[in-house]
């Protein structure tokens, strides 16, 4: 076999997809699966954006679209960028990319340097370390643990800082823990970027996520000086329930957007020409804060439930997340204990040991860097929740 490539010979594969493939393909072979893995909103996408999406082909919209991405979508970004935070981006500053994910990929690439620092808050979504790897940079990690309302001390955020940081990443509300920022802390990040001069790159896809009130504030709406040197990324996967149609955006300075674009219309050329003006609808149809309102409506609901519920369960607690569709249990007191004499030492043997006794797809904490805690999606049906918890109950109760 002759060398491959070292530099990514230590990406490892994204076991959030993973999950839900198993998943996906235990109930093609007829078995009775509650998939709470991956976070993939379960409603179907709403039929004012599947019309426009009919309407693009029928209207012949099936050429290759600038490498950036149709001009309506970009205006729309900008649009949208203006009314729900007051910020002003020209077209030149958005990409629209295949998914979130790809905006973060070609940031990273286009910001990192080798050996570049990279802060990114622990747990964190599973992709997050190895996007810095593979834009040559290095993830430093700092703790959001339980005691910290599942968020960073801004003190060890601070001492995180050396003199190889090139950015800071922020995810709220976030993936895994479903966290939320608030304005004096965004304040402080942003501060902290000003002074040692760091990139932030913020990752909204949750933006609209949020309960109780809470409220999601943009990082680069915290002045022009926090604009200029913030990478924002969002996407329609989440809030529109449109993870298969690949659309996410960033918009940023245009120096960073310019070097994405360039990386972008030689990787992978335009993204998929009928799901960007099937976006132009997600952001801009008049029907569209309404029906998001009702998804959120429901989550919330299945929230408030499946906290609840686990919170019963004998060794498993977890906190009330502000905002995203993901539940961090915690396994602490069953570790090291045995199911039905198999040892459980970790947040792998616990998901996999449900998965075969009780068919319900969890994802172990390993995979978000935190092995005493397991993730449990709640963008499934309230039928599905209901279902699984008991099956989780049952599982629980034979731990000894
Ligand atoms: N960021 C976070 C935190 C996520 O959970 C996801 C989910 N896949 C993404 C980015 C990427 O979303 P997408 O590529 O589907 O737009
Ligand atoms: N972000 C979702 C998750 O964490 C989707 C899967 C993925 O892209 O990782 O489950």
């Amino acid at each position: 076999m002759m060398e491959l490539s070292r530099k990514h010979l230590s990406i490892s594969k994204s076991l959030t997809l993973a999950i839900s493939a198993k998943a996906k393909e235990m109930k093609a072979d007829g078995l009775d699966v509650i998939g709470f893995g991956v976070g993939e909103p379960d409603f179907p996408t709403p039929s004012f954006i599947i019309a426009a999406a009919k309407e693009a082909l029928d209207s012949g919209k099936t050429r290759y679209t600038a490498a950036a991405g149709i001009k309506e979508l970009r205006e729309a970004v900008c649009r949208k960028l203006k009314s729900d935070h007051g910020l002003d981006y020209r077209q030149e500053e958005i990409i629209i990319s295949n998914g979130a994910k790809h905006s973060l990929y070609n940031a990273f690439q286009a910001i990192l340097n080798p050996g570049d620092q990279v802060i990114i808050q622990s747990p964190y979504w599973v992709s997050y370390p190895e996007l810095v790897k593979m834009g040559g940079g290095k993830p430093v990690f700092v703790e959001a643990s339980e005691q910290n309302d599942l968020k960073m001390k801004m003190a060890d955020l601070e001492k995180a800082i050396t003199a190889s940081t090139k950015a800071i990443l922020i995810n709220s509300p976030s993936n895994p823990n479903g966290s939320v920022y608030n304005r004096a802390e965004l304040e402080r990040i942003a501060e902290l970027a000003v002074e040692h001069d760091l990139y932030l790159v913020s990752d909204e896809v949750y933006e609209k996520l949020v309960y109780d009130g809470l409220e999601h504030i943009s990082l680069a709406s915290l002045g022009k000086e926090v604009q200029d040197r913030t990478i924002l990324v969002n996407g329609v996967s989440k809030t529109f329930a449109m993870t298969g149609w690949r659309i996410g955006y960033a918009a940023g300075p245009e120096a960073v957007i310019s070097v994405m674009s360039n990386l972008q219309s030689h990787a992978t050329s335009n993204p998929n020409s009928i799901a960007q003006y099937a976006s132009v609808a997600a952001l801009t149809h008049p029907a569209s804060d309404e029906t998001v309102a009702k998804m959120v409506e429901q989550f919330a609901k299945r929230r408030d439930y499946m906290v609840e519920q686990l919170n019963l369960m004998a060794g498993l607690s977890c906190l009330k997340p502000g905002g995203a569709f993901y539940v961090m249990l915690n396994i602490q007191d069953l570790l090291a204990k045995k199911y039905q004499g198999q040892r459980i030492d970790g947040s792998i043997d616990f998901a996999n040991l449900l998965l075969k006794a009780e068919k319900v797809a969890v994802v172990p904490g390993i995979a978000f860097g935190a092995d005493h805690l397991i993730r449990l999606s709640y963008a499934t049906s309230m039928d599905n929740i209901e279902k699984g918890l008991k099956r989780i109950e049952s599982f629980v109760k034979e731990i000894v």
